[in-house]
């Protein structure tokens, strides 16, 4: 097996010379080893729950300890620093905010490859910078282990239940040791090509998301000023030509959904500052590869702007709230 993955694996136009395929065909098959987790937030938290659940011993860090507590009492062991994760599972997943944290995390002083084992798979799942990805790739590969992108789309309701999307990237053979860990904690798992473009089509889709967020917040909006009930407006979308994710699933007005986090004050789900990060990644990429996104780059403004107006910490639906207030102070 190790002489079949040899010949055939490459990975940006390249071989793998560092990488002992001998142990990590080994790696591949070992069933229900030890699999590392690093950043337990609000979606690392349950996806590593989904690892336990689904009979996988798991070893974790987070910078905030308060964030291990519940894994460490539903039987995780909890270790101090990334390069411990790495010196004793050679399977880990990363769940964290941005690129700099990836970086640290990866070649930081306790970085996962100052003690990474050879043949380790490592699995990023973060939300970053594509150029990143690569680099992480280069600097594990000189480590003799293999680094994926696997970010997800889904949210916390999907990460708690299983039901992520991940868009994977890397070497096309180490696919299916990916898939195994990564079937454990979402509905799809699609190999996207090489490392990066999970990152491409991750960054593309909530561009998207975001555009979507914003239009639905502002048709609400005007609707609801023209005197229709909401409830009954987003029932009208749902059936109609404008109906989308942000309408039909996390509709961002408060009361016309239940189990979203509208309803709760905009609390928990996923961040306005990750949005605008992510708003950030598509902006860099466009310009480098100079592809006009004239609406993308109008969402970045205006989650920049909730950002500088104490929105960073709520979910990013909160642009309706964000709409109604700057409507508000207009009218003063
Ligand atoms: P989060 O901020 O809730 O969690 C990140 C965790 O990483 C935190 O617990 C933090 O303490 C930890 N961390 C940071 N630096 C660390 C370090 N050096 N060592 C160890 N731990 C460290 O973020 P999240 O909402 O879980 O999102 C994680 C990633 O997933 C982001 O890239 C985000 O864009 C992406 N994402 C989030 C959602 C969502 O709905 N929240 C959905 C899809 C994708």
């Amino acid at each position: 097996m190790a002489a079949v993955l040899r010949g055939s694996r490459n990975l940006w136009g390249r071989s793998l010379k560092h990488v002992d395929f001998t142990l990590v065909s080994s790696r591949s098959m070992a069933s229900k080893t030890q699999v590392g987790f690093i950043g337990l937030g609000n979606m690392g938290k349950p996806m590593a729950k989904n690892l336990l659940k689904h009979g996988y011993p798991v070893i974790a860090t987070d910078i905030f300890p308060e964030s291990c507590k519940e894994l460490q009492e539903l039987g995780a062991q909890i270790v101090d620093n990334p390069a411990e994760v790495a010196d004793q599972a050679d399977r880990v997943v990363t769940m964290l905010p941005s690129s700099p944290n990836v970086i640290e995390v990866y070649t930081g002083p306790n970085g996962i490859l100052k003690k990474v084992k050879k043949g380790s798979l490592l699995i990023d799942s973060s939300t970053i910078d594509p150029a990143v990805s690569k680099e992480m790739a280069v600097a594990a590969e000189k480590m003799g282990a293999v680094f994926m992108d696997a970010p997800v789309s889904g949210g916390v309701g999907a990460a708690s239940s299983g039901k992520l999307t991940f868009m994977v990237g890397g070497v096309e053979e180490e696919f299916t040791a990916a898939q195994e860990l990564l079937t454990c904690m979402g509905a799809n798992v699609v190999y996207c090509g090489a490392v990066g473009t999970g990152q491409a089509a991750k960054i593309c889709n909530n561009m998207l998301l975001a555009i979507g967020m914003i239009g639905t917040s502002e048709t609400m909006n005007l609707g609801i000023r023209l005197g229709l009930d909401p409830k009954l407006l987003a029932k009208i979308l749902n059936m109609s030509s404008g109906r989308c994710w942000s309408s039909d699933t996390y509709n961002p007005v408060p009361g016309v959904m239940e189990g979203v986090p509208s309803g709760n004050n905009y609390q928990g789900g996923f961040g306005t500052q990750l949005m605008a990060k992510d708003l950030g990644l598509a902006q860099t990429t466009a310009t480098n590869t100079k592809t006009p996104v004239p609406l993308g780059s109008l969402a970045h403004q205006i989650y920049r702007m909730m950002c500088a107006r104490g929105y960073s910490g709520k979910d990013f639906s909160s642009v309706f709230q964000f709409l109604r207030e700057d409507e508000e102070n207009e009218g003063q």
